[in-house]
């Protein structure tokens, strides 16, 4: 079913030019090694066949600019990777994919290795150097994983301010405050932070409008959001955070909390990336820390590392106040900011 093509030529009829090509594939690959994992070089590690009966390159891996993998195998809900101890983890369940990849436990190049597992296999990618900073999307075929350089400069970050239109969101008693005012008004103090550093950024909208209500058969409850995921996956950013305030119907409920979804791709990074924006919203405003929470929200589906802030409680006096105060937006954003600048240094900071 499979077959190992690396750096191996086949059907070479004529003796000379196999050891000619064989002597250059050497140099080649001196060279590769020398610059880790070979500035310009692509690797086609294992193929499997189509039903076309052509050799579809089961797993590639490229290093220009920036590391890049491609996989080709197809993806399940449990997918996920990690990094631990300065190695990079990509777990695979799908049986399809389980299958493709040989039996025995194999090093695939210098610092490639795979092993299987009871219903997985783990592929394992030592880091070096290499900030742990990556993207993680599905394509067509399966996967591409690439590696980002550290820092904020060149990033790709959707904004997401909840909300808007005829929906008010969560709306305060005491100051008859709406929550949609609150969060775009963040949002756009965020994305001229983000910008001034460099990233590029992305809003699910500007003003204050809902998004979309058109109603899709499959997506009958809360299109809204449903549209704010589409209109993220179609820019695919390398972090999306979507911005609310709280509201409970007890009065005294109150504080911050930072939603991620553990059932993701992206599960590991959106989790450190909602415990360091969660910190960071606990240093600057000063309230009650609620935690980073698991949700399955229709907007943290996205295919990128994504959290949802739940900012202060409108529905308690106090923090409607709070909220109302006309440098919550900055103060709010420079939280979100320094938290997001965090995580695109090391995302695997507590
Ligand atoms: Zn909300």
């Amino acid at each position: 079913m499979y077959y190992v093509r690396y750096k191996r030529k086949k059907n070479r009829r004529v003796k000379r030019v196999f050891f000619l090509l064989f002597a250059l594939a050497c140099i080649g690959l001196s060279f590769a090694l020398a610059f880790g994992f070979g500035k310009g070089a692509i690797f086609k590690l294992i193929s499997r066949p189509t039903a076309a009966g052509q050799a579809l390159p089961l797993l590639t891996i490229q290093r220009q600019e920036r590391l890049l993998l491609h996989l080709n195998v197809p993806i399940d809900e449990g997918d996920s990777w990690r990094v631990r101890d300065n190695k990079l983890e990509l777990t695979l369940l799908h049986n399809e994919a389980i299958a493709a990849f040989p039996l025995e436990e194999q090093y695939l190049e210098q610092q490639i290795s795979f092993r299987r597992e009871e219903g997985k296999v783990i592929l394992v990618i030592e880091l070096d150097n290499l900030p742990p900073i990556f993207s993680l999307r599905s394509t067509a075929q399966g996967y591409t994983f690439q590696w980002l350089e550290a820092g904020l400069a060149g990033k790709r970050i959707a904004i997401d301010p909840g909300h808007g239109g005829h929906d008010p969101g969560a709306v305060g008693h005491h100051l008859d405050l709406y929550e949609k005012n609150v969060t775009l008004a963040i949002a756009l103090e965020l994305k001229a932070m983000l910008e001034q550093a460099g990233a590029e950024v992305f809003m699910t909208r500007t003003t204050d409008t809902l998004v979309d209500t058109t109603v899709k058969p499959d997506r009958h409850i809360r299109p809204d959001l449903w549209k704010r995921h589409d209109l993220v996956n179609e820019y695919s950013p390398d972090l999306f955070i979507s911005v609310h305030n709280n509201s409970w119907s007890d009065k005294y409920a109150r504080g911050i909390e930072t939603y991620y979804n553990p059932n993701s791709l992206n599960s590991f990074p959106s989790k450190a990336a909602a415990k360091l924006i969660q910190n960071e919203l606990v240093n600057e405003l000063q309230r009650y820390n609620r935690g980073i929470k698991p949700k399955n929200d229709a907007v943290l589906r996205v295919d990128a590392p994504a959290v949802l802030a739940e900012i202060l409680f409108i529905s308690n006096k106090e923090e409607e106040a709070m909220l109302a105060a006309p440098n919550l937006a900055n103060r709010a954003a420079a939280a979100l900011f320094k938290g997001i600048a965090a995580f695109f240094l090391d995302p695997r900071g507590e």
